[in-house]
């Protein structure tokens, strides 16, 4: 039976918006920032952060998004030598800070020393529903115990009520959504979860100072737009990073074409690979066909943000989240927005 908290409000998802093209006077996208800050201690060149996902963010991909200036965060699935041994290894190739994940549970404090110690500056605590008990836990001694020394990144949530209460707790940047990944069945599995645009919508109207951290179902350089649009910091991929080289695990030929595997880290598999059983199956397993350097697909990223700028007339992050003007959009709309050619002459 619905009860008085029942959301009649619409959900937007990004497919549902798109943003009003704006008077500009930029003349080259040499004009333009994509700079951002993830707190007032940790700036980024390009505001994109790989998952933490264990076919996304080992050392190797850590390196090259923070060669590029944007930021990886080496999953937590390892023991805690070798998490911190990739840790070493990405920031040893220098640029933007490297980043590291790990559990409210356990050895989540002997990890982070040894990460910090390995020199890590954003510690990721990576839980699928962030809003919850263990995490102000796991928040309160992370900043009892290493003060501002660390970027405290902490998610998912989905609502400004979990927002706030990280924010409160002591994270100084939130992974918002949840249930929105590409490789994510939790609403499937549980009937939970928030179109990711509209958590960021309804998180941008936080009076705190964390910053918005948009994760899950960004398929292309237009969600990522909407996603800063709608008062993001940066952006957490996963599928669009997938397959790169630089992502862990081997490329696997199918009918001679090349694919490395993707999955949730909730998926059968990895909960087998990791855990040896399984509890609740919130995720899948995929194959997605080989991309070639993350370098190339950061790089039509950059140009494709960049220009989104240039269509609301804004250089910078801070002139594009005052100017950007959403229009919601028809069903109609929405297939006139995709490429519509026909192309089976
Ligand atoms: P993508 O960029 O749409 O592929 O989404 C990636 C995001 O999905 C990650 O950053 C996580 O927030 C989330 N995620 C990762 N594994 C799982 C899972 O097994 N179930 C649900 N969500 C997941």
């Amino acid at each position: 039976m619905l009860n008085d908290k029942t959301r009649y409000q619409t959900a937007l998802c990004f497919d549902d918006v798109l943003l009003a093209p704006q008077y500009s006077d930029i003349e080259s996208r040499s004009e333009i920032s994509c700079a951002t800050d993830l707190c007032s201690r940790i700036a980024l060149d390009l505001p994109i952060i790989s998952s933490p996902m264990d076919t996304i963010t080992g050392y190797a991909m850590a390196a090259s998004m923070t060669s590029a200036g944007g930021a990886g965060i080496i999953h937590r699935y390892n023991t805690i030598e070798v998490q911190a041994k990739a840790v070493r290894s990405a920031v040893v190739r220098g640029g933007s800070p490297v980043g590291a994940a790990i559990g409210v549970t356990g050895d989540y404090i002997d990890r982070t020393c040894a990460l910090y110690d390995a020199g890590a500056k954003i510690v990721c605590v990576d839980i699928a529903h962030g809003h919850h008990a263990l995490m102000r836990h796991a928040l309160k001694v992370l900043r009892n115990t290493f003060g501002t020394t660390i970027h405290i990144m902490a998610g998912n949530v989905a609502t400004l009520e979990g927002f706030n209460d990280l924010a409160d707790w002591g994270a100084d940047s939130i992974r918002v959504g949840i249930g929105g990944g590409s490789i994510c069945s939790t609403r499937i599995q549980t009937g939970h979860g928030i179109p990711t645009l509209q958590s960021i919508i309804e998180c941008s109207t936080t009076d705190r100072d964390a910053t918005i951290i948009a994760d899950g179902g960004i398929r292309n350089s237009g969600d990522i737009v909407k996603a800063l649009a709608a008062g993001a910091n940066a952006v957490i991929l996963g599928s669009l990073l997938a397959g790169t080289t630089q992502a862990p695990g081997d490329l696997v030929y199918v009918n001679g074409l090349p694919y490395k595997e993707y999955r949730g880290m909730a998926s059968l598999e990895a909960q087998i690979d990791w855990r040896g059983h399984t509890s609740s199956i919130e995720g899948v397993s995929s194959m997605v066909p080989s991309k070639g350097n993350v370098s190339e697909v950061l790089g039509q990223l950059r140009n494709g943000i960049c220009s989104g700028f240039s269509y609301s007339g804004a250089r910078s992050l801070s002139e594009f989240h005052a100017k950007a003007n959403f229009i919601k959009q028809t069903s109609a709309g929405t297939v006139e927005s995709s490429t519509h050619i026909n192309r089976n002459l």
